[in-house]
């Protein structure tokens, strides 16, 4: 990894492996881990474009969905894993996600013939203002850019548009990133507000209610400074996966339930620090005071900081399924 300033200067190189063995850093690509997931499933498993529209408990403690289609499901167990704006988070009561402050351009530029970039994270800081590129495949590498907003703005869709304020913000930057976002395709770039929930205990609902239960984003939005989101939304698979496994062989019909609650109690020990330390994180990374800023690049980053204790919160055992 190497964290750099906006003119290009190298503030710090890390080597994961040296830091802690247990350490490696993997890219992947969001399209490539999804059709990876999908194609151990047995065919026809996933129905695509089911929009969800309504959803409604019934007397017996099944859930009645209806798709936007008009088609309607009646389920025994309903997972929400439908995201940061989860219809079926706002119906069991969770409050929207608040808005951290900032937002963040993503995109995925393209090189047909081979990208030319060592495997290292890179990264930009500027003041209030970051970014950071890493190559995901021979052929493509990712880039983002944090930015300061007071709002999150009117949403835009127009790709080129959102290319030309991406490329705004870094203008006046050393030009390797301004490159990049010259070889990506318009159609890759989206804008994010970023956005969280805390899981207060006793405030925030629990993550199940009967035989409905919410996984990832849809439970626990967290800030992507971390770069724990999709990490823990796997996590939380694994460990609902087992315990639904375990209920539904057993005989006891209140099992299901009782997995769910389970599963929402030891998941929200790991996930509810860690949306508190992305936010906190986020916070410092994006301060935009100049001598703050030169603390940082020219002290902190360079003599204090220690990668491995800052890589603690990536250790997860899942076990054997
Ligand atoms: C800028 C940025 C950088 C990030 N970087 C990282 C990183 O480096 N590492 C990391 O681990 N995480 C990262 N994340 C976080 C990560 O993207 C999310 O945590 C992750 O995508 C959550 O997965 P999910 O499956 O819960 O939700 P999503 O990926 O949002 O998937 C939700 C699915 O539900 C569907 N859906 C929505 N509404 C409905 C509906 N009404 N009916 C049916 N389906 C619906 C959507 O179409 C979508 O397919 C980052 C996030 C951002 C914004």
């Amino acid at each position: 990894m190497v964290v750099k300033t906006e003119d290009g200067r190298e503030l710090r190189s890390f080597n994961f492996k040296e830091e802690d063995q247990s350490q490696e850093v993997r890219a992947v690509e969001r399209r490539v881990l999804l059709e990876t997931l999908a194609g151990h499933l047995p065919q026809d498993t996933i129905q695509y474009s089911s929009r969800l529209a309504s959803i409604e408990a019934t007397p017996n403690g099944d859930t009645l969905l209806e798709l936007v289609d008009g088609s309607k499901l009646l389920a025994k167990i309903v997972i929400g894993c439908d995201g940061i704006r989860s219809p079926i988070a706002k119906w069991m009561g969770f409050p929207e996600p608040k808005y951290a402050g900032h937002c963040a351009f993503r995109g995925l530029a393209s090189y047909p013939d081979g990208q030319p970039f060592g495997p290292r994270v890179n990264y930009i800081y500027g003041r209030g203002l970051r970014a950071g590129y890493v190559p995901v495949s021979p052929t493509k590498v990712y880039w983002f850019i944090c930015f300061n907003s007071p709002s999150p703005g009117p949403k835009i869709t127009d790709a080129s548009v959102l290319k030309n304020q991406a490329k705004e913000l870094v203008r006046n930057w050393s030009s390797e990133l301004l490159n990049i976002m010259d070889s990506t395709p318009d159609d890759t770039i989206i804008r994010t507000p970023l956005a969280d929930r805390w899981l207060w205990p006793s405030i925030t609902p629990p993550a199940s209610a009967g035989r409905v239960v919410v996984v990832g984003d849809a439970w626990h939005p967290m800030t992507p400074n971390l770069g724990q989101g999709a990490c823990c939304a796997l996590e939380d698979a694994v460990v609902l996966a087992k315990k639904l496994a375990l209920a539904i062989k057993s005989e006891d019909p209140s099992s299901v339930e009782g997995a769910l609650m389970s599963y929402g109690s030891e998941r929200w020990s790991r996930v509810f620090p860690l949306t508190v330390r992305a936010y906190l994180v986020g916070s410092v990374l994006q301060w935009g005071n100049p001598l703050v800023c030169s603390v940082r690049n020219n002290i902190v980053l360079p003599k204090l900081v220690k990668l491995g204790p800052m890589l603690e919160h990536t250790n997860f055992t899942c076990e054997s399924l």
